[in-house]
């Protein structure tokens, strides 16, 4: 495998192999991203400035027939919380670049010009870009389909990239053709746009340079994993992460209004079902991959009343915090605001959660989705005064506005879940050195780390330190992997996946040594962070939940500061 490095000033391409010599061996997607940025980055550097880097990578077992394997990590210094930051999305790109030997990609210093990457068997190559110079995630990614045939794999970003604001994201064609997944969290789009980088193009690999010691071995891992997910998420591939709307709003855990309430009175408006039985009788999409390997499908496409793509995927976090979080209440609305977060590249998370504070703040009617939409699609694409207000994010509008309700840590936007009720999640917003972001150790009420052990009721803080550590590390493992979550980060999968790994790479790895890759992956992210003055003190939440009682059940957050500045200490004691 090899990294390709490119330097945007100078234009040289350098690739560099990637050997069982390597210091990178071992690391892939989130992995390689935080250590290729621990070790190259100066973390007092300005995010926007050349000094910072772009990185983004495949994991260990992209390319392999394991389940889920198929997602590309985008890292950077964040823009948004100032820290290290990996976020990662399915699409195409992924399995293509592992097939031609590609494990990470490494974008240096800043272009003079507006460029475009294409890579195909021949070689790597900068392009002129101006041609695609303001345009939306959505033409863009038309006109590249147009000129390199459609089935090109394709990384870009769009107005908001280019305008490099703070809630930027990274898109990645999904396997339909549109530009509906993203690495959206931590501004990593304003990373790419600061370097003038328009898009990555990647054309489809003749054959394939995966490697695979022992592809027997391998499927007596794989297949029965995979014919165990295929069976055992029929629920979650019908109805999708949005079937989790009706039930957080039934845990009492829903963000609502701006975090003032926790469920929603118009819940059955916009729940899962509801969706569900809309896309099914317009025509669209259910059981969708988002990327190659996966086998539990959980996506949706939405179209209009006369079959017309809107968007794909609609998913819980978007549909919350567009949703109840501002009171808006109907599917179509929501459904647009997706598109177009996914054309302008914009998080849903941070934009749903700006809106709220701005909303909570009366500079916007509460369910005034127009506007809503309107910011998207006219302020944020031209850049204007106000977009600027809108796309940097929600501790940015918070300190604009002198909010005393800013639902954030460490600078980015709080997701889905009331931190107050899913108190394990609170931990993880709190903690991660990612900032408040579920992906890095999502504790939702039926996912737990082992078996074998207790993590008390969902609603008591007790063990919610020790579950929300645990899922941290198994998860960093499987961002390292490229493996999609909803597989399961579990103390029992770090078993398959040692397996896998000895079988595609002729190694003699445990679950232990496994297990040391997240914890290694944490502690370089930790340190990384604790330099650029993101320090252990910042773990907490913000202190209106502490404050204000969540509705409807009656609970603040009430884990101790002196437990939560030591809750990385775990990282040293740690029984496997
Ligand atoms: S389970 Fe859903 S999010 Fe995960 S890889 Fe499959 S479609 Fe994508």
């Amino acid at each position: 495998m090899k990294l390709i490095r490119i330097n945007l000033k100078t234009n040289s391409i350098i690739q560099e192999e990637i050997d069982i010599n390597s210091e990178y061996f071992l690391f892939g997607a989130r992995g390689l991203t935080s250590n290729i940025i621990s070790n190259e980055v100066n973390p007092h550097v300005e995010p926007l400035s050349s000094e910072n880097k772009l990185i983004i990578a495949n994991g260990l077992l992209a390319g392999s027939p394991f389940p889920n394997s198929a997602r590309t990590s985008v890292g950077a210094k964040s823009p948004l919380t100032n820290g290290i930051k990996e976020a990662n999305v399915g699409g195409r790109g992924a399995m293509m670049l592992a097939r031609y030997g590609i494990r990470g990609i490494i974008l240096e210093s800043i272009s003079d010009s507006l460029k475009v990457i294409i890579i195909n068997e021949k070689q790597v190559e900068l392009k002129n870009a101006q041609e695609y110079e303001g345009l939306g995630n959505y033409e863009l990614h038309s006109k590249l389909k147009s000129k390199y045939g459609d089935k090109i794999g394709i990384y870009s970003i769009g107005p908001a990239g280019e305008h490099l604001m703070k809630s930027a994201t990274v898109a990645a064609n999904d396997l339909e053709g549109y530009p509906s997944r993203h690495a959206a969290r931590g501004g990593l789009g304003a990373v790419m746009g600061s370097k003038k980088v328009k898009a990555i193009v990647i054309l489809p690999p003749k054959v394939s340079n995966v490697p695979m010691h022992d592809l027997k071995k391998f499927r007596e891992t794989s297949t029965p994993f995979a014919k165990v997910l295929a069976e055992t998420k029929q629920a979650f591939s019908t109805f999708g992460t949005p079937m989790m709307m009706k039930g957080m709003s039934g845990y009492g855990a829903l963000p609502t209004k701006n975090f003032r309430m926790a469920s929603f009175e118009k819940i059955a408006k916009i729940s899962g079902e509801a969706l569900h039985d809309m896309v099914i009788k317009r025509g669209g999409k259910k059981r969708l991959a988002c990327s190659p390997t996966c086998v539990i499908k959980c996506s949706n496409l939405v179209v209009d009343e006369n079959g017309k793509h809107i968007t794909s995927s609609l998913e819980y976090e978007t549909m919350c915090l567009n949703g109840s979080n501002l009171m808006i209440d109907d599917l179509e609305s929501l459904a647009w605001i997706d598109h177009y977060c996914d054309d302008v590249g914009i998080d849903t998370i941070e934009y749903g959660g700006t809106c709220g504070v701005a909303m909570d703040s009366e500079k916007m009617k509460w369910g005034d989705s127009e506007r809503v939409i309107e910011i998207l699609n006219e302020e944020i694409r031209n850049n204007t005064k106000i977009g600027k207000i809108y796309g940097n994010g929600v501790k940015h509008i918070g300190q604009l506005l002198n909010a005393k309700r800013v639902p954030q840590v460490k600078g980015q936007g709080l997701s889905a879940y009331d931190p107050r009720v899913m108190k394990a999640m609170g931990v993880t917003f709190a903690t991660s050195p990612m900032g408040a972001d579920h992906t890095s150790g999502a504790a939702i009420v039926s996912r737990v780390p082992r078996q074998d052990r207790e993590y008390g009721e969902y609603l008591d803080d007790e063990h919610k330190l020790d579950l929300s550590f645990e899922l941290q590390v198994y998860t960093a493992v499987m961002d390292s992997m490229g493996c999609c979550y909803f597989i399961g980060p579990s103390y029992e999968n770090m078993e398959l996946i040692a397996s896998a790994l000895n079988a595609m790479y002729d190694l003699e790895l445990t679950r232990k040594d496994v297990i040391e890759i997240g914890i290694n992956i944490l502690k370089t992210e930790i340190e990384f962070n604790r330099k650029a003055g993101i320090t252990q003190e910042m773990n907490d939440v913000p202190d209106f939940f502490k404050r204000e009682e969540s509705n409807p059940h009656p609970l603040k957050f009430t884990f101790d500061k002196s437990e939560l500045l030591n809750f990385w200490k775990r990282l040293e004691a740690h029984e496997y």
